[in-house]
């Protein structure tokens, strides 16, 4: 199974990931958090980023083409894999139908749809996990103990970019950019859309009903 998960910031894709991953067994992978890992270590790759990231803008499309592909490499022989975040424009799915020309190409790609107003309202009360990156909201979807995290203990913190300037900036980059990409996999055929505005169980239930 080649899944991708698709949708603006905010949207629940990372809520998500590890769900559809427990639901179809394979690994999955964020580009955000990719990023946040090299950021974290200090790599190169991971200053390059920084730059961009805190403007709300898209890292160049070589360097994350490169990254992404590499982690593909590894995973690919799992038989699959969930991709958070990635593609996010025509370059970006243009690279990925190559890599996976021959091998099948993409099984699945989920949109979740929420309206602007609620993205704001879920981006300025995220709170993540310094350690494995598990996202949490104050009030929508609290920690049982303030301030770790339930999966891993590691202490959570709310990110940079998601002030509000930064947001409207992103939101405003995902139009520009990833809009055409999602008309791109609609012109396909081979999108599930799903109502990502409804609670956390509720968006579950859909998936599980949309991967049958
Ligand atoms: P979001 O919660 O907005 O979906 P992510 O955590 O996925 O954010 O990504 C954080 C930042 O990392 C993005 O604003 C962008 O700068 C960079 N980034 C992540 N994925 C990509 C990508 N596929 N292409 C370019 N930049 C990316
Ligand atoms: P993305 O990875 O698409 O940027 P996240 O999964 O990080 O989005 O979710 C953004 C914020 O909204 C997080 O604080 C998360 O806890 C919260 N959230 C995710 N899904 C829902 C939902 N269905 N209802 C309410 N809040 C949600
Ligand atoms: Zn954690």
């Amino acid at each position: 199974m080649k899944i991708i998960l698709m949708g603006p910031p905010g949207s629940g894709k990372g809520t998500q990931a590890s769900f559809v991953a427990s639901l179809v067994q394979v690994n999955s992978m964020s580009s955000g958090d990719l990023f946040r890992e090299n950021l974290a270590n200090d790599t190169e790759l991971g200053k390059l980023a920084k730059t961009y990231m805190d403007q709300g803008k898209y890292v160049p499309d070589d360097v994350t083409i490169n990254m992404v592909m590499s982690w593909i490499e590894d995973s690919e022989n799992n038989g699959g894999f969930i991709l958070d975040g990635f593609p996010r424009t025509l370059s970006q799915a243009q690279a990925l139908d190559d890599r996976l020309n021959g091998v099948g190409g993409i099984d699945k790609v989920i949109l979740f749809n929420v309206p602007e107003l609620e993205l704001i309202k879920r981006l300025s009360g995220r709170i993540l996990c310094r350690k494995c990156q598990t996202p949490y909201h104050k009030e929508f979807s609290p920690p049982t103990n303030d301030g770790a995290c339930d999966k891993c203990g590691g202490d959570l913190f709310q990110r940079d970019d998601d002030s509000e300037v930064v947001v409207k900036e992103r939101l405003k980059v995902y139009r520009q950019e990833t809009d055409p990409v999602v008309e791109r996999y609609r012109g396909i055929g081979n999108i599930l859309e799903i109502d990502g505005s409804l609670p956390i169980r509720v968006v579950e239930k859909s998936l599980r009903t949309a991967l049958g």
